[in-house]
């Protein structure tokens, strides 16, 4: 197994793959309401993308999760995971994770846990449903909220994921913690990110964490701890709890120089950061016959060759258009 590292002496250890564009959801901060969907013959299939993931693993990634637009839509996506969870241990994959908005996990946890997925990040922005329904614009909090607790049954870590957005879960924060709190879930809050074109006002929605933080403080004490991803959050351990509280603020603070990741689209699309347009097109090669594993290793390499180092979100009311125009659901987060 090599490893890959990258021009700044980053090692890449991190693929996120989003499985499909689709989603069930409509989160108003993330896709429009009445998004174009791909076209099935520009998605990678099922075993293009496992081939693509196995190549990737031999250049030393340890760690794949899955996403989307909402992974557990696309059509027998579990059988994916069985193939990538075969490769867990001795196959060189040390971990393999799914992002999730769900509404899918009443009947997918427990094959997900036996794929050998072990942690799972659930999005849940509120705990109110009518908050809910208008955050995700046709979501039923009910499944969700089944949905998670099946995932906690079946034996499967949850963490949290929720968008601060100012007007809508704003004076929830508290609330969310000691729910998290109370079914031992870890909590991660996340500042909005400019991508992609959403019929709206950003500068609406954005809510700095840094206040959220302070705010949390006066009710919560929360203790710093090295817990590091590689990624862009910032933990705490909540005394009162137990539990972990992230938070991600790629607008307020700079997490590039730590990043151990890289990002595939469904089709096939490499994007080396998540703030740059720059990316590297891995459909032709895995449709041509004519290119076997060591090109598709080389062309992997040559992407890493071009991981930049680092990106510049802007929101405010001069730049109120997407710093990156695709949605977060070409490359799930
Ligand atoms: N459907 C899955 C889910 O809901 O988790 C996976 C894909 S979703 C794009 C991944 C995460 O990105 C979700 O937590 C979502 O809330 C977050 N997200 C989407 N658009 C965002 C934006 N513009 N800024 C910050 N987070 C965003």
């Amino acid at each position: 197994m090599s490893s890959m590292i990258d021009p700044f002496g980053r090692r890449i250890s991190y693929l996120r793959v989003s499985v499909t564009d689709r989603c069930d959801l409509r989160c108003v901060y993330c896709m429009a309401e009445d998004m174009t969907f791909l076209p099935k013959r520009e998605v990678l299939t099922l075993e293009e993308l496992d081939r693509l993931c196995g190549a990737f693993i031999g250049h030393g990634v340890e760690k794949i999760r899955l996403t989307g637009g909402e992974p557990l839509v696309r059509k027998n996506v579990i059988s994916l995971f069985r193939s990538l969870g075969g490769r867990l241990g001795g196959g060189g994959l040390k971990e393999l994770t799914v992002t999730t908005n769900g509404t899918q996990l009443a009947h997918m946890a427990e094959d997900l846990y036996g794929a050998g997925v072990r942690r799972i990040n659930v999005s849940l922005d509120t705990l109110d449903p009518a908050a809910f329904k208008a955050a995700t614009r046709w979501g039923e909090i009910e499944k969700v909220l089944d949905g998670i607790f099946a995932a906690k049954a079946a034996g499967l870590a949850v963490k949290i994921n929720a968008v601060a957005l100012k007007g809508v879960n704003e004076g929830e924060y508290d609330r969310m913690l000691a729910w998290c709190g109370e079914h031992g879930f870890d909590l991660c809050l996340i500042e909005t990110m400019p991508m992609g074109d959403i019929t709206g006002d950003r500068t609406d929605q954005y809510l700095p964490l840094s206040l959220v933080r302070s705010r949390l403080r006066e009710h919560w004490t929360l203790e710093d701890t090295d817990y590091r991803t590689g990624g862009p959050a910032r933990y705490y351990t909540v005394k009162e709890t137990g539990r972990r509280l992230g938070f991600i603020t790629p607008m307020t603070h700079n997490f590039c120089e730590s990043c151990n990741r890289v990002r595939l689209t469904c089709t096939g699309t490499l994007y080396m950061c998540l703030g740059q347009d720059d990316a590297a097109d891995f459909r032709p090669l895995l449709r041509d016959p004519s290119v076997d594993d060591a090109a598709l290793r080389a062309a992997i390499e040559a992407a890493i060759a071009r991981k930049p180092k680092g990106h510049d979100f802007i929101i405010d009311r001069r730049h109120n258009r997407p710093s990156v125009g695709r949605h977060m659901s070409v490359t799930g987060g």
